[in-house]
């Protein structure tokens, strides 16, 4: 998820971000004896019975799965967007928003429906100006966003009004946009100056792993039953939330739909005499349970993820991972391994994903590799000289150089590909 603040899930009467509601939703899964696994699963064989589900790590076995791989944000495919891209064009700005290259300069969000106003009012934290561009004569969003949108004295809608392309700056980031007329498709004569164009056009569904074993549309959305609404054309597989939901997509429904595929597939499982009885925890082991994983994660992050590693009092370079400025300026100058160092920030779905898997990968080259995270939002200088300009980042730097430069969540046989490239190099020099 990553949306920053949800507001209208019921429970939570000041809010709640959307990471706290992942992380809540995480611990009530827990406690109720579910194993996590996060990693990518790369093919499914629905063909065979019990279903075959494959990640990097593992194969799986399942009488029935619930898929909920949700959808990922659309791209208006400008043609001078590759070039831009992570350099002032993004598709989030809950994740990229933070970045100090945007700091009080004029950013344009592109789109008129809930998510583009969601974005435009985000960045109004960072930007000096924040500009809608709406191809239509009106916005699209629900009226409680518009009206706050249009409340807003940071943001300025411009209607009827596409981007035709992008132009940047000496140093290669973004610096305007050739925007167009849509009423009367001619092109506006002055380009609006902006550092940053975020896109909220819409969602492409996460359902390209499935490989046509089940009924999508033609935008690729799962088909699900009308009598249930989670259903799917495989009987025994079941969908829920956004990866079939072209209409509602809130956090909420999500939460309803998730649920309806559960019930749907413990009947499903009973009805097939699949169904295995889990004995529930007690009221005494679940608060156990839950204290167990409380005290796990208050210990986890010291242990495995980083080590608070702040200034030369506790500064040890025998470590393999650490956090901040004074350990990135000690391992760039006197690690001879490969150095990783990622960029996160506060509000970044993305980031929180990306970590534990970063550090399950990072874990295999305890002693080759050293590991840095810079939070930039607490040390935004790093972030600007690094030029960094959305979150998660990865960047490796060998002898000094930055050798490769990986952005968003990738599968960790990508890392682990880059990561052990570089050892087969520092070995062979
Ligand atoms: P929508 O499909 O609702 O809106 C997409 C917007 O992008 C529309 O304004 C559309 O224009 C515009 N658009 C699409 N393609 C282009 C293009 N090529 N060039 C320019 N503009 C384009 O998607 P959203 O992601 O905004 O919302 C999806 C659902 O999620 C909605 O149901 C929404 O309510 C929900 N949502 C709720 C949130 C909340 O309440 N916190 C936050 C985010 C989403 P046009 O109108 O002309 O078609």
């Amino acid at each position: 998820m990553s949306t920053t603040e949800v507001e209208n899930y019921p429970g939570f009467p000041e809010g709640v971000t959307g990471p706290e509601l992942m992380e809540r939703m995480r611990r009530q899964a827990l406690r109720w004896g579910a194993e996590l696994y996060e990693e990518d699963v790369v093919s499914v064989d629905f063909s065979k019975r019990p279903f075959e589900i494959k990640s990097e790590d593992r194969t799986m076995r399942a009488n029935a799965i619930i898929l909920a791989t949700g959808a990922t944000a659309k791209r208006l495919r400008i043609p001078s967007e590759e070039k831009f891209w992570s350099k002032g064009i993004s598709a989030c700005a809950i994740c990229d928003g933070a970045s100090p290259a945007f700091a009080q300069k004029e950013l344009a969000v592109v789109g008129g429906g809930d998510s583009a106003c969601e974005e435009a009012i985000y960045l109004t934290k960072y930007a000096s100006k924040v500009h809608l561009l709406v191809r239509g004569e009106e916005m699209r969003a629900s009226k409680a966003m518009r009206d706050r949108v249009l409340d807003s004295s940071d943001v300025i809608v411009h209607y009827n009004t596409s981007v035709e392309d992008a132009a940047g700056n000496a140093q290669g980031f973004l610096e305007s946009l050739k925007l167009v007329n849509t009423k009367t498709n001619e092109s506006i004569p002055e380009p609006l100056k902006v550092a940053g164009m975020f896109y909220g056009i819409g969602h492409t569904p996460n359902t390209k792993f499935l490989d046509s074993q089940l009924g999508t549309d033609e935008d690729g959305f799962i088909i699900v039953s009308d009598h249930d609404k989670t259903s799917t054309s495989v009987e025994g597989v079941f969908s829920a939330g956004d990866v079939h939901d072209k209409e509602w997509r809130q956090a909420i429904t999500a939460a309803g739909s998730g649920c309806q595929a559960a019930i749907s597939t413990e009947r499903y499982l009973q009805m097939n005499k699949l169904l295995k009885e889990v004995k529930m925890m007690d009221t005494k082991d679940a608060k156990e349970e839950i204290e167990a994983a409380k005290k796990k994660e208050a210990e986890a992050p010291k242990k495995k993820t980083h080590e608070p590693a702040i200034d030369a009092d506790n500064f040890d370079i025998d470590r393999q991972k650490h956090q901040g400025q004074y350990a990135l300026r000690k391992l760039y100058h006197e690690s001879p391994r490969p150095l990783v160092v990622m960029y996160t920030s506060p509000t970044c779905g993305p980031c929180k994903r990306l970590k534990p898997m970063l550090s399950t990968v990072l874990d295999e080259y305890e002693k080759s590799i050293h590991y840095v995270e810079i939070d930039i939002a607490k040390d935004p200088e790093i972030a600007e000289s690094a030029g960094i300009m959305g979150t998660p980042c990865v960047q490796v730097f060998k002898d000094k150089a930055r050798v490769a430069v990986i952005n968003g969540v990738k599968m960790k046989s990508e890392y682990r590909k880059i990561f052990s490239e570089q050892l087969i190099e520092s070995s062979a020099a």
